[in-house]
């Protein structure tokens, strides 16, 4: 018996009784949401800062066709509170689906973090021609090394965060194979995590090669750093100055990087190595996440777009000590961090200096931002050097 019809004939305000059994119904789902709501009052974190009440209601019993929750999108958020370097994201993706279907929340998270872009009505450059590059030689008395990095995400397969043993394994397959093609300079080899002696792993991470072991917060709590080290590794070619590394926070990072101030040549061959890594991933039948809303889709909200953080190690003993010198890098839309990587506080006034926004410029124009940024340092350094005095530039503009 359908009992809403029957209770249509035999009750004359049925439909004032459906109104209130719904809203009955609601207001018990809201109860429950708002029960299950995390307690946010000491956080400092993008999520934490849209994580409304009536937004986690909204999203609360949604999950990606892959089976990705809310709840686990803002877990490393809700267990670590804030960071003692870096005002951190909160969240992470774990498809390419998490972006669509999370979209309430993460919009305004994109928004924030990357400087006023609004991703539900722009659209994101891409630009890989380093000949637009200028003034791309840094003062190597300031600058020790140059780096640039990005990440790719292998479509149909689900990101660090979420996925199956099976679909990691696979993302490694994939990668490696396609790797075995890189020719010329670019010619190297994979070295498995699960294969290689402590002492070796410790080498590269101390010679700032590879990715630290899974010791932060941010990574354990978000979920990517289950089963380690299983299917992670390091790919790099023979000199050390292209190196991709798989399955820790994203698929893949793309890495270029040598010593010294040439930033220029460090980019030319990230943009031809990213080329050719893509060109023979597609000749395997695979693509990159990408949309034209978000440009490249990777684990964590900040790294949208470009996926790209150039950056350098560059000595700066007085600047740094100088009140000036957040509000300096922030107006130069730059971020620091220590040498020895996102979770490490600087010593002896040497810094990682890398761009703060990923998405809605192109590389070219972020590599760009990083070039004149981290010169306009180096000549802040050279003034306090000399006893002259220093200004905070104007803010790069926002998007809106
Ligand atoms: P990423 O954003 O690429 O994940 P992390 O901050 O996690 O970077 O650091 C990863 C490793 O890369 C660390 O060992 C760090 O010292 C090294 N690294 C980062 N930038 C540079 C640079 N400009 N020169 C040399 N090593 C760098
Ligand atoms: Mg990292």
């Amino acid at each position: 018996m359908d009992l809403s019809s029957e209770m249509d004939r035999v009750m004359p305000f049925s439909l004032h009784y459906g109104a209130i059994v719904g809203s009955y119904h609601w207001l018990i789902f809201l109860f429950l949401c708002s029960a299950e709501y995390p307690d946010l009052r000491k956080h400092n974190n993008c999520m934490a800062s849209h994580l409304t009440p009536a937004i986690y209601a909204k999203l609360c019993d949604k999950a990606t066709p892959n089976g990705f929750t809310l709840d686990q999108a803002i877990q490393t958020g809700v267990d670590n509170p804030g960071h003692p370097f870096i005002k951190t994201v909160g969240m992470v993706a774990g498809d390419e689906e998490s972006y669509e279907v999370f979209g309430d929340l993460l919009d305004p998270v994109i928004t924030e973090r990357h400087n006023g872009y609004d991703p539900r009505t722009m659209k994101h450059p891409t630009d890989l021609d380093a000949s637009k590059i200028h003034s791309g030689q840094f003062d190597e008395r300031y600058v020790l090394s140059s780096r640039v990095r990005t990440g790719r995400s292998i479509r149909g397969l689900s990101l660090p965060p979420a996925c199956t043993r099976a679909e990691r394994r696979e993302v490694e397959r994939v990668v490696i194979d396609a790797l075995s093609g890189l020719k010329g300079d670019l010619t190297g080899r994979y070295y498995s995590l699960t294969q290689m002696t402590e002492k070796e792993q410790q080498q590269l991470i101390d010679d700032h090669f590879l990715f630290d072991k899974p010791v932060s917060p941010l990574l354990t709590c978000s979920g990517m750093a289950r089963d380690w080290p299983d299917a992670r590794g390091i790919w790099h070619n023979n000199e050390k100055t292209f190196l991709i590394w798989v399955n820790e926070e994203d698929h893949t990072r793309v890495i270029s990087m040598e010593k010294g101030g040439n930033m220029k040549r460090v980019f030319e061959r990230f943009c031809r190595g990213l080329k050719e890594v893509e060109r023979l991933i597609q000749e395997r039948g695979w693509e990159f996440m990408w949309n034209e809303r978000l440009g490249y889709i990777l684990t964590c909200p900040s790294n949208l777009g470009t996926g790209l953080r150039a950056g350098v190690h560059v000595k700066l003993p007085l600047l740094s000590k100088d009140p000036r010198f957040s509000k300096i890098l922030d107006n130069l839309r730059l971020q620091k961090r220590g040498t020895g990587g996102v979770d490490t506080a600087a010593v002896g006034g040497t810094f990682d200096i890398s761009n703060l926004d990923r998405l809605g410029h192109s590389e070219v124009q972020l590599v760009q931002t990083v070039i004149d940024g981290v010169n306009y340092l180096v000549e802040c350094e050279k003034k306090l050097e000399k006893g002259q005095d220093i200004k905070v530039p104007p803010p790069i503009k926002q998007f809106k």
